[in-house]
């Protein structure tokens, strides 16, 4: 067992707002839907934002742009640049943060309201966090947030369960989660000789990491 002075050092609360200050994201639809629908999708974004808010104390500057239907989030991620191109197998995506242009796309005829706090999730980690990294993080601290709550929980890609989800919660049973919000908020920083193989492989370079998934090790 790792004791926490030595794995991290917490400094300054950089970026982070006051809660009553709780901007809400503007949302964009690429698509048509109806009167009813857009008002489901604002009021699940709301939600989601507020629990972000309430949970990490920041929120995701992000715009959210609303699509349907699996073509429809093909074209959005191919015309992306800069997207890791593993994960996309993009038939079933339902959502996507793209960090470079700070955009949240979500599929809305298929999102549960878990996918779209997972997408504000992402908003708000620190870019200096890998891919790989930021990927679990999103999904662990989605199930956590939706754990009482059945119906809005979201199911992660079937791939991402072995690649990234399991190493974290290992790195959450060993720094805890409140250590795990500061690091995803890149407030903190950690020394990573001393986690076991799998987490450690959570820190590599984005590039590093995927081949040696892909090979093997
Ligand atoms: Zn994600």
């Amino acid at each position: 067992m790792l004791r926490r002075n030595d794995i991290y050092v917490r400094t300054a609360n950089i970026g982070l707002q006051a809660i009553n200050f709780m901007p809400t994201p503007i949302i964009t639809f690429l698509t048509d839907a109806n009167a009813d629908e857009m008002q489901k999708i604002s009021l699940m974004v709301d939600q989601a934002n507020r629990l972000v808010a309430n949970y990490f104390g920041i929120t995701s500057a992000f715009d959210v742009l609303i699509c349907c239907g699996s073509w429809e989030m093909e074209v959005q991620m191919i015309s992306r640049r800069g997207l890791p191109s593993n994960m996309m197998n993009g038939s079933n995506l339902v959502g996507l943060t793209d960090y470079r242009l700070g955009e949240i796309v979500i599929r809305f005829d298929k999102a549960k309201f878990g996918h779209y706090l997972h997408e504000l999730i992402h908003g708000i980690m620190s870019k200096s966090n890998p891919h790989q990294l930021r990927e679990g993080m999103a999904w662990h601290f989605t199930e956590i947030l939706t754990e009482k709550h059945r119906y809005a929980k979201a199911t992660p890609p079937f791939w991402a369960e072995d690649l990234y989800i399991r190493p974290v919660r290992k790195l959450a049973r060993i720094l805890g989660n409140d250590f795990l919000k500061d690091l995803a908020l890149g407030n903190a920083s950690i020394e990573i000789d001393s986690l076991p193989n799998d987490v450690q492989d959570l820190f590599l370079p984005e590039e590093l990491f995927y081949e040696k998934k892909r090979y093997g090790r």
